[in-house]
């Protein structure tokens, strides 16, 4: 579990690709819980971060820490998210798992990758996500009310999602949904630039170079590259490395294991760098 403790001097970057600042402004006005749905590294995480500044950065009352993130994966248990009791030499003591914690203080709390926990956490989910906005505690025989300032935002990415780790209906249709796709390439240039440093012509190669290998995603061939990755190769580039070494350390190795594919990839890089 991280939990992400703002600092109000320093803004989390994030570029808006369309409408998203607006829509999940008024989401928490409502206090509609929000599912972000899109690839890896196409800017979910940090669109949190950066809405959780913009809600509670300036507020005095803001709890200390806003934003609670878990990442979730497959040994999951409702008990990390809501708490468990831990022995001690003086007994037994309870202690709030991250989701309690939020719902409690009042924080956003995301849980990246919902659907890979175990299907136990996602029934808990339920009460907190209607009117009721509750969440019971099993172990301690109680329920507690959320904070009003509480949200609950989950992630999910569709693309690698198999069948029987879907979200159930009854779970989804309680979150209003945000997609999020790669930026288009003069905005994924700003944010390779921004994030790795790096000159604007560099880093509008790289968004170029993103651009032409999602389209052998598109056929198929390749999970084409997340932002993140390109963001990486531009922080090789900026400490001397020359953009195909870069290129194939950063991109190629991550992107295959085959080597057709791989010299597939390399020739879109040959042709831009
Ligand atoms: P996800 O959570 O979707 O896997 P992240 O939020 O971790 O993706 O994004 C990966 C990286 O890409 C971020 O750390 C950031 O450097 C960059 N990034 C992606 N989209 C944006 C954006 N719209 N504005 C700013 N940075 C972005």
């Amino acid at each position: 579990m991280t939990s992400t403790r703002l600092s109000h001097a320093v803004e989390p970057f994030y570029l808006p690709v369309r409408d998203e600042v607006e829509l999940f402004s008024a989401a928490y006005e409502q206090r509609i819980p929000v599912l972000l749905k899109g690839p890896t590294g196409s800017g979910k995480t940090r669109f949190v971060e950066h809405m959780a500044w913009r809600l509670f950065g300036d507020r005095p009352d803001a709890p200390a820490e806003p934003l609670v993130t878990v990442s979730c994966h497959d040994d999951l248990t409702s008990a990390d998210l809501v708490g468990r009791y831990l022995l001690s030499g003086e007994g037994t003591t309870w202690l709030d798992g991250p989701l309690t914690k939020a719902v409690r203080s009042g924080a956003l709390c995301y849980l990246d990758e919902v659907v890979e926990a175990r299907k136990d956490t996602t029934v808990i989910l339920h009460a907190l996500t209607d009117h009721r906005r509750m969440l019971p505690i099993e172990r301690l025989g109680t329920t507690i009310q959320a904070h009003d300032d509480f949200l609950l935002v989950i992630s999910y990415n569709p693309g690698y999602q198999v069948a029987t780790k879907d979200l159930k209906p009854s779970t989804r249709q309680r979150f209003m949904a945000i997609e999020f796709d790669y930026p288009a390439s003069d905005l994924e240039t700003q944010i390779i630039a921004h994030e790795a440093d790096l000159d604007e012509t560099r880093a509008g190669q790289l968004a170029f170079l993103g651009e032409q290998l999602r389209r052998l995603g598109e056929a198929g061939v390749i999970d084409g590259p997340g932002t993140r990755l390109l963001v990486h190769v531009g922080e090789l580039m900026v400490k001397g490395i020359a953009p195909r070494r870069a290129c194939e350390v950063g991109l190629v190795q991550a992107l295959s294991d085959d080597s057709d594919v791989q010299r597939a990839i390399v020739d879109v890089v040959s042709a831009i760098f």
